[in-house]
């Protein structure tokens, strides 16, 4: 989770390390810290709470280090340990000379720590990481190599990591290392960067090696090594990265989760492009592996995910079983990995996580490879992790996603399944033509209907400022667009910490009904097609416990009057299209009670973007 950040070179290292950790605040901010070398010591500063109080700390200190040009540095998302200065990263071992962030779980700490303690070590904090300081600073001891050290301290740690560690005695040096969670190394003509996402160094350089799992490297201002774990040395590939810094502006916008919504038609346009032509040419998409005998023979699907991903994966099912009447499941990744799953060759597993970092995400999709399926990642990180295990890779180039309510890179995961699903019944020939391009010409004009609802946002606003007094909110659907409703429910809940829940309409009279008075907020998500009446109806039931109706609809019944206290309208679509809609006011929604409540809309508390640990 959270973030790191190191570097070594010929420029003042402050900024450096304060800068990209700005970048890295959105994985994770509940604390942060930075060392810095000082002469032949290493100065630590640390600060609980955002990345400001780290600033301010460091106001009346910058002096000191002002021409230091080598550190590291930490924005946590504490796992052990609440977030407090001694918890907070740098760690320093006990002879005061090694120093070492970490970012995700050492799982053996405990059996580390007691055996540590026998050795004579004290810990001073309830991090787990506590214990690769005092471990990496005993192997010192024996061997006086930093790089020996943190080789032979890593074969004794389990769980995951990205680490990097300074010490004293090796002036111009950080050792870095990693298993299943991402670590990068910038290179640039200054130096070497290192950190545990693009932007933390995007600002000095576009050139990048990707460190593998188990690989250690040694980064001075002039000299990079990389081996791997026997010691072995492996040439770095360099990569260039296509990244422009200017995605990490909020280009006028109060908050990135407002521009990342009206970013949306761009990203369904980027999406269509190149494989969306007309409603009468058949959808190419070559970054599907599979033959089209593979394809036409798959009597299985499962899809993996976790929180949004999630219902972008439900909407997914509906799709794939509807277009191609094939058998989905869809699971939480952290449910998936811990039972037997029933998965083979002859099943399609299709992965879905924004950053491609999802740990249990990642888990998952390692097991359903090890029994030989076919892996189908649909991602908005080509480099992550889960993009290097796919057979197929469905890259959704949402560009960089900031807020850590997702929104964007939801309607990019969405899109995708519509192009999968429509691409797959193709080839197995399950849909008839006259509904295929009906289908295909709607997509094409869909970035248009976003854009519609965008530039009509004031009764959205209005709407969403009139209920947000409110403890709890009820949002209810039925058929595709049941996974909308908890989508919906959950923007509110990470933003605005109201407890809003999703409910497929039918099953409010089976237990939530009781929960409705005139205090209650109900959203009807009330698109024409196979579910209105019904949906109406269970609107009705609720309206006659005397809850508080909210409608979003493309519909323009006059009935509607009477039944709704406020009718949000959106263009109108295809039912099996509308989640593409419905979710845009839902989203702004959630943003316009947050920022109204004076939330902190893009790093809300307790949530990290990239959730690296299971
Ligand atoms: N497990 C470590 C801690 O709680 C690191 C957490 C992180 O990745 O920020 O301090």
């Amino acid at each position: 989770m959270c973030g790191i950040v190191g570097y070594v070179g010929s420029n003042p290292v402050l900024d450096i390390l304060l800068d990209g950790l700005e970048q890295l605040e959105y994985r994770g901010y509940d604390s942060s810290g930075i060392a810095v070398r000082n002469g032949d010591k290493i100065n630590v500063y640390k600060a609980v709470g955002k990345l400001k109080n780290l600033r301010e700390e460091l106001s009346s200190h910058a002096y000191e280090i002002q021409k230091s040009t080598s550190g590291i540095g930490h924005i946590r998302w504490a796992t052990h340990g609440a977030p407090t200065v001694v918890n907070a990263h740098p760690h320093v071992s006990n002879c005061g000379k090694l120093v070492v962030v970490h970012n995700g779980i050492i799982e053996n700490y405990k059996e580390l720590k007691s055996k540590l303690e026998a050795q004579g070590c004290t810990f001073k904090s309830q991090t787990d990481t506590e214990t690769v300081a005092h471990l990496v600073a005993l192997k010192y001891e024996e061997v006086k190599d930093l790089t020996k050290a943190v080789g032979l301290a890593v074969n004794e740690i389990e769980g995951a990591y990205a680490l990097e560690i300074m010490h004293a005695d090796e002036p111009d040096k950080i050792v870095i290392t990693k298993r299943n969670a991402p670590l990068i190394i910038g290179v640039a003509n200054d130096g070497f960067y290192a950190g545990s996402d693009i932007p933390a160094f995007i600002k000095h350089t576009n050139k990048a090696v990707y460190l593998s799992d188990n690989q250690i490297a040694t980064l001075t201002s002039s000299s990079m090594k990389i081996q791997d774990k026997d010691g072995n040395e492996v040439t770095p590939k360099i990569e260039q990265l296509p990244w422009e810094p200017v995605a990490l502006s909020k280009m006028g916008y109060k908050h990135f989760m407002l521009k990342e919504i009206h970013e949306q038609p761009d990203v369904v346009r980027n999406i269509l492009f190149g494989k969306l032509h007309s409603a009468d040419t058949p959808i190419e998409l070559e970054e599907v592996k599979l033959t089209r005998e593979h394809l036409k023979s798959l009597n299985r699907i499962q899809i993996i995910a976790c929180g949004t991903s999630l219902h972008a994966g439900m909407i997914g099912k509906y799709l794939i079983e509807d277009f191609c009447q094939i058998p989905v499941d869809i699971e939480a990744s952290s449910e998936y990995i811990y039972r037997k799953t029933v998965t083979d060759e002859h099943t399609l597993v299709i992965g879905v996580s924004q950053s491609g970092e999802t740990a249990d995400t990642l888990t998952a999709i390692k097991q359903a490879k090890a029994r030989g399926s076919h892996i189908l990642i649909i991602t908005n990180r080509p480099d992550s992790a889960m993009a290097r295990e796919a057979d197929s890779l469905l890259s959704v180039n949402a560009g960089i996603e900031v807020s850590v309510a997702a929104t964007k890179s939801y309607i990019a995961q969405l899109t995708s399944f519509y192009l999968l699903a429509l691409f797959m019944a193709e080839i197995k020939e399950t849909l008839d033509n006259v509904k295929l391009s009906t289908l295909k010409s709607e997509m094409l004009i869909l970035p248009q209907k976003i854009e519609q609802i965008l530039s009509n946002k004031d009764k959205i606003q209005t709407c969403a400022r009139k209920y947000s007094g409110t403890r709890d909110f009820i949002y209810i659907a039925r058929g595709i667009n049941y996974p909308t409703a908890l989508e919906g429910a959950l923007k509110l809940k990470e933003i605005s910490y109201i407890n809003a829940t999703g409910y497929p309409a039918g099953e409010l009279k089976h237990g939530p009904i009781a929960m409705l008075d005139e205090t209650m907020p109900v959203l009807s998500i009330l698109m024409k097609g196979s579910v209105y009446d019904k949906l109406l109806s269970n609107s009705e039931e609720a309206r006659a416990r005397n809850a508080r109706m909210i409608a979003l609809t493309n519909s323009d019944s006059p009935k509607l009057d009477e039944l709704f206290d406020c009718i949000i309208k959106v263009p109108d679509i295809d039912e099996i299209l509308s989640p593409i809609i419905s979710i845009i006011p839902l989203q702004l929604i959630a943003y316009y009670i947050a920022e109204f409540l004076g939330k902190d809309v893009d790093q809300p508390r307790n949530l990290a973007k990239s959730v690296t640990v299971e």
